[in-house]
C-alpha cells in the first residue's frame, strides 16, 4: 500500500509507454501527454486525481473496448483493439485460460503467481476477519477453463490450509477441445500431493445435484464445525433450497459467494437455512478487487484492495431519459494483474465511501467500502434499454411473488431468430402452471414503468411481440454462472 504511487508509475512506465502496442500510448499521445506528465500530475496530487484528470482527457476504456468488440472512437481518433493488447507485458509466468465470460468468446486471461501469493494475503485477512481459519473450507467451482475454482483453492493451500471438498459443475475428463485444461487441472493436483499441499479430487456435481453438496455440509455441522464453501451465488441458493426440502441441517455453514449480484432474495434463501453468506468483488481481469466486510452496510459490503487498484466513478447516463449511474472506472497497480488497466470501465457501478466499520479488515488500513454493486450491461433488444437491477428484481421478486417459484427459477434469454432479437422469460418447470399472457403483460407492465429508454412507452416490445415465455431449466453460463440475463449466441 505504501508503494501504490511508485507502482502505478512503474506500470504507466514499462507497460504503458515502452510498449509499443499498448493502446492506452496512443489514447495519452492523443492527449499530448508524456511520461513527465503523468509522473508530475501523480507526485502533486495523487493517483486518483490524475486518473480523474486523464478520463477528461479522454485518456479511458469502455468495457467493449477493452473486450476486443468495438475499435476506440474519441473526436479525431480511431483505434481497432483486440482483448490481447491489453495485456500486461510485465509478466513471465502465466497459464492461459478462458475467463468463462459471461457473453461471446472467452478472452485468452493470465494466472500469475505473484498475484495468486498478493491475493492469498487479502484471503488470509478475510479468514481471519470471519474467524473461519480452523474450519472445513469447500469449494463447488467448475474446474479450468473456470478459474475462479482453481485460483481459490491454491490461494487456500498456499496459506496451509486444506480444502476438504471441492465438488465441480464440470466434468474432469480428457477430449479434443479441453486438453490443456484436463492436463493443467490434473498437474496442479499432482503437484499439490508432491508439495505436501494435498488438493482433493474433484467430485462431479451439476447444479441439479445442490443436494450433494448440502449434504457434505451437514455431516461438517454435525461434527461440530460447520463449513466454509466458496461458490456462485446462484449455486449457493440451490444449496439451501436443497437442504430445505429434505430437511437436512447445514446451519453455521458460511457461504463466500463470487461471480454475481448478492441481492436480497438471495440472502432470505440463505437466512432461512440459518446459514450466512457473504461475497468478495472481483473480476476475471483483475482478481480480487474487494474483500467482504465483517461488519458489513449492505449485503455486498467489501473493503477496497488499495495495493491491487485505483478505483474511480463517473456519472454514465443509461438510454434518453436523463437517468444515469455512478460507473466503476479501474487501473490496476499491483503489477502482477493480467492486464494493464487505466480507467476501464468494468460495467458495474455502485457506492464507493469511507466508513468505520470496526472490523478487523480496517485496522489493516483498509478503510474505503464499496457496496451495492451492479451491472449496467444492456438488455438492448429493439432498442430498448434496461440496467442490470431492473432485470433483477422482475426475476428475483416480482414473479417469484406473483406465480410462485424461487428467485432461481426465471432468468431473461435474448436471442436472434431471423437476425431479429427475442427475448424470452425462461420459466423453471418446476414452478408449474402459469398464466403465461398475464406473466407477459406483468413484465412489460414493470419494465415500462421504470424504463429507461422513452420509445418503450410506444410499446414497441408488444408491437414486436418481442416477448415470449420459454418453459425449460435456467441457462448456465461458461463459468456455471446463473444471470438475470443470459445472451444465447448463433
Ligand atoms: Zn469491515
Amino acid at each position: 500500500m505504501a508503494n501504490r504511487k511508485d507502482n502505478f508509475l512503474r506500470l504507466i512506465k514499462k507497460g504503458v509507454y515502452e510498449n509499443p502496442g499498448s493502446p492506452y500510448k496512443a489514447l495519452l499521445k492523443q492527449a499530448g501527454l508524456n511520461f513527465s506528465d503523468i509522473d508530475h500530475m501523480v507526485r502533486q496530487g495523487g493517483i486518483e486525481s490524475t486518473l480523474t484528470a486523464l478520463y477528461e482527457e479522454g485518456v479511458y476504456i469502455t468495457l467493449d473496448e477493452f473486450k476486443g468488440r468495438h475499435p476506440i472512437k474519441r473526436p479525431g481518433f480511431q483505434l481497432s483493439v483486440h482483448a490481447k493488447d491489453f495485456d500486461n507485458p510485465l509478466l513471465a509466468r502465466h497459464y492461459n485460460a478462458s475467463t468463462g465470460g459471461s457473453r461471446g468468446a472467452g478472452t485468452r486471461l493470465l494466472v500469475d503467481f505473484d498475484l495468486l501469493e498478493h491475493e492469498a494475503c487479502s484471503h488470509a485477512l478475510f479468514l481471519m476477519a470471519f474467524d473461519i481459519a480452523d474450519r472445513p473450507t469447500g469449494l463447488w467451482r467448475p474446474l479450468p477453463p473456470g478459474v475462479a475454482g482453481m485460483k481459490n483453492a491454491l490461494r487456500h493451500i498456499k496459506l496451509g490450509k486444506q480444502v476438504e471438498q471441492w465438488f465441480t459443475q464440470n466434468r474432469n475428463e480428457l477430449n479434443l477441445g479441453t486438453w490443456r485444461h484436463f492436463l493443467f487441472t490434473n498437474y496442479v493436483i499432482f503437484a499439490s500431493r508432491l508439495w505436501r499441499r494435498p488438493l482433493p479430487i474433484p467430485k462431479y456435481s451439476p447444479l441439479a445435484e445442490a443436494l450433494q453438496v448440502a449434504r457434505w455440509l451437514a455431516a461438517k455441522k454435525e461434527e461440530g464445525t460447520p463449513a466454509h464453501i466458496d461458490t456462485s451465488a446462484s449455486a449457493g441458493v440451490r444449496v439451501c433450497l436443497a437442504a430445505k426440502e429434505h430437511c437436512i441441517d447445514i446451519s453455521g455453514t458460511l457461504f463466500r459467494f463470487g461471480g454475481e449480484p448478492f441481492t436480497p432474495a438471495k440472502a432470505r434463501v440463505v437466512a432461512d437455512t440459518g446459514c450466512q453468506a457473504v461475497c468478495h468483488y472481483s473480476m476475471g481481469e483483475a482478481g480480487h478487487i474487494g474483500i467482504a466486510c465483517a461488519a458489513p452496510a449492505t449485503l455486498d459490503d467489501v473493503h477496497l484492495l488499495p495495493s491491487k487498484m485505483a478505483l474511480i466513478q463517473r456519472e454514465k447516463p443509461i438510454g434518453k431519459s436523463g437517468n444515469s449511474i455512478k460507473a466503476l472506472i479501474h487501473t490496476t497497480l499491483f503489477p502482477g494483474c493480467p492486464k494493464i488497466m487505466l480507467n476501464v470501465e468494468s460495467g458495474d457501478y455502485g457506492e464507493i465511501e469511507e466508513r468505520s466499520c470496526g472490523c478487523l479488515l480496517e485496522s489493516f488500513g483498509l478503510r474505503q467500502h464499496l457496496h451495492t454493486i451492479r451491472s449496467y450491461e444492456k438488455l438492448t433488444s429493439e432498442g430498448m434499454c434496461f440496467t442490470g437491477s431492473e432485470l433483477i428484481t422482475l426475476i428475483e421478486d416480482i414473479l417469484p411473488t406473483h406465480f410462485g417459484g424461487n428467485p432461481t427459477d426465471y432468468q431473461f434469454v435474448e436471442q436472434e431468430e431471423n437476425g431479429l432479437p427475442k427475448v424470452s422469460i425462461v420459466v423453471s418447470p418446476r414452478v408449474g402452471e402459469i398464466d403465461e399472457p398475464k406473466l407477459i403483460s406483468m413484465v412489460l407492465e414493470t419494465l415500462r414503468s421504470t424504463a429507461l429508454e422513452d420509445k418503450l412507452r410506444g410499446g414497441i416490445w408488444e408491437e414486436g411481440h418481442v416477448l415470449r415465455v420459454m418453459r425449460r431449466e435456467v441457462y448456465e453460463s461458461v463459468a456455471s454462472k446463473i444471470l438475470p440475463l443470459h445472451i444465447l449466441s448463433n
